[in-house]
């Protein structure tokens, strides 16, 4: 029997090498995948209670060849992992999510949701159906402090609430553009650079789309525009503006917060330099 031990130890050669450091790399990336969900500690004690029992298992068997053992082991290792992935199916779940977030990955799996996108859709949907005009600057790569500055900051928690009542008729902020950066509302009242007519269409050819247009022309934040007078909703993204239908607004949002930044930050417009900074004086003189 000790022969046998021996045996497995000597003919262990490189290839059993490469082996066990692709096994030890596939189970390492499943823990730390898995290790991202709430029941972290859980999943990953079980997961690595069955592999390590399964390696032991197999180690002995392949020793004093024990064939019918090995089949049954394998029936039962197959079994295991089945169940492990029915029991811990929404952790599991979430832990793909996560894949989301790498470059790489999301190219393959086109994004459906982004915390920020539903929030901003909503706003946009209520603020549409009731004829609120309304300009959202979402910054993404690129700061938009000197935009901020133009305005009055408020740096408040994103909510539909908020950006209703920000956008509402006779609100002293609603004139102007709101910044908002990740899940935060910045600023609002804020002037954005003016885009050139030419590039839109005759019913976009107001203050407010320009204005969108401008801004994504100047840098790579993502806009989103709800027209007072029409209640389109559209987006306007890498200087492209599209309108979209209520429905497909967060999924088309998503998407575009999703994707890399192709405009290179380190592009300062001088535009936005050229901004005036905000007169603290209160109501504005130039209304
Ligand atoms: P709508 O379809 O809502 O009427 P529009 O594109 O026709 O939009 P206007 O009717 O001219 O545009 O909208 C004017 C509003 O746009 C202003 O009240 C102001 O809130 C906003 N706006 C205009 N210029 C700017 C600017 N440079 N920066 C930010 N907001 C602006
Ligand atoms: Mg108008």
């Amino acid at each position: 029997m000790f022969d046998r031990w021996l045996n497995v130890f000597e003919s262990f050669g490189w290839r059993d090498a490469i082996e066990v450091l692709l096994l030890t790399l596939a189970v390492y990336g499943a823990l730390r995948l898995l290790g991202r969900t709430r029941s972290a500690g859980l999943v990953r004690g079980l997961s690595l209670l069955v592999v390590i029992v399964f390696l032991v298992a197999q180690t002995i068997v392949a020793a004093l060849d024990l064939t019918v053992v090995g089949k049954v082991l394998d029936y039962l290792f197959t079994t295991g992992v089945l169940a492990l992935v029915i029991i811990f199916q929404p952790e599991l779940r979430r832990g793909l999510l996560v894949l989301g977030r790498y470059p790489l990955l999301r190219a393959f799996a086109p994004a459906r949701s982004h915390p920020i996108a539903d929030t901003l859709a909503d706003a946009a949907t209520l603020l549409s159906r009731q004829g609120i005009g309304a300009l959202i600057v979402i910054e993404r790569e690129e700061s938009l402090d000197a935009l901020v500055e133009t305005g009055t900051r408020l740096d408040a928690e994103l909510s539909v609430p908020l950006l209703h009542s920000v956008f509402f008729k006779n609100n002293p902020l609603h004139d102007g553009a709101v910044i908002v950066q990740r899940s935060r509302l910045l600023a609002a009242g804020c002037q954005l650079p003016l885009g050139a007519p030419s590039e839109l269409t005759p019913h976009q050819h107001g203050m407010r789309h320009r204005a969108a247009q401008g801004v994504s022309e100047e840098t790579d934040a993502l806009v989103l525009v709800v027209s007072e007078e029409t209640g389109r909703i559209s987006i306007v993204f890498e200087g492209k503006l599209e309108a979209v239908d209520r429905e497909r607004v967060s999924r088309r949002m998503a998407e575009c917060l999703a994707a890399r930044p192709t405009v290179p930050p380190a592009r300062k417009s001088l535009v936005m330099a050229a901004l005036p900074k905000r007169d603290p004086t209160y109501p504005r003189d130039d209304k």
